[in-house]
């Protein structure tokens, strides 16, 4: 199988969404609040949580830092965020969920890097997130599998690892908004762009990462009995 090399990417928008797994909306609640009983409170929003990143934030040296403005990094706290990547392969708009999955033009596994205590600021004064979530090289994205060769994406799964470590596993089954629900969300109110990016959302287990640390994403096929590694992405965090 030919893989479609990250080196080639070129997203007019990278769309990503938040909150896509309930198990990571409710320990976002806990640092969104003081009061722990709001955890159990995480509710499947009405409609999916999206964002976007600049194409400019996309990385492709396999490094990631938080950036220097005036001489000082402008967050103390970057966070790491696994996630299941979807390139769109074609234009597209009011696509039915029916037919969502025919604009899949393959899956790799990413990383939505994130500068949690700027995101808590903003949205503590409801200001935009796009310094926490779209600063440079905050994108990166493994080489990719070509959508038709991957026939149910609920056997898609992938795990991070942070120095070794696994700390992260996920499988778009345990999704609030399925694949082809997100595509046609996209499709309705934006419009889909041959190669833009869709970040699905990440699982529990976000943290900190420091310099020097490596994150290591594996993105699998699952069926009965095997376990098959598609792609893989590999992340060192720079000062
Ligand atoms: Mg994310």
């Amino acid at each position: 199988m030919n893989l479609i090399p990250a080196s080639t990417l070129d997203p007019s928008s990278i769309y990503c969404v938040g909150k896509n797994y309930q198990l990571h909306a409710e320990e976002m609640l806990q640092w969104e609040s003081d009061d722990l009983s709001v955890a159990e409170k995480a509710e499947k929003p009405e409609e999916p949580i999206i964002f976007l990143k600049p194409a400019s934030s996309l990385s492709l040296n396999g490094r990631t830092s938080i950036p220097f403005f005036q001489g000082k990094p402008i967050s103390n706290n970057m966070h790491y965020e696994a996630e299941l990547v979807v390139l769109i392969g074609r234009d597209g708009e009011n696509v039915s969920e029916k037919d969502a999955m025919s604009f899949v033009g393959g899956y790799g596994v990413g990383l939505d890097m994130t500068l949690r205590d700027v995101q808590m600021r903003a949205k503590e004064k409801g200001e935009p997130w796009l310094k926490c979530k779209g600063f440079r090289n905050s994108s990166l994205v493994s080489d990719l599998v070509p959508g038709d060769h991957i026939l149910d994406p609920d056997m898609l799964a992938f795990e991070l690892s942070l120095n070794n470590t696994i700390v992260q596993k996920g499988t778009p089954e345990k999704m609030l908004f399925d694949i082809p629900a997100l595509i046609s969300y996209l499709s309705y109110i934006y419009g889909l762009r041959e190669r833009d990016l869709l970040f699905t959302g990440t699982p529990e287990g976000v943290g900190k990462v420091t310099n020097g640390d490596t994150l290591h994403a594996e993105l699998f096929l699952n069926n009965c009995c095997s376990s098959t590694l598609l792609t893989v992405l590999d992340t060192v965090v720079d000062k």
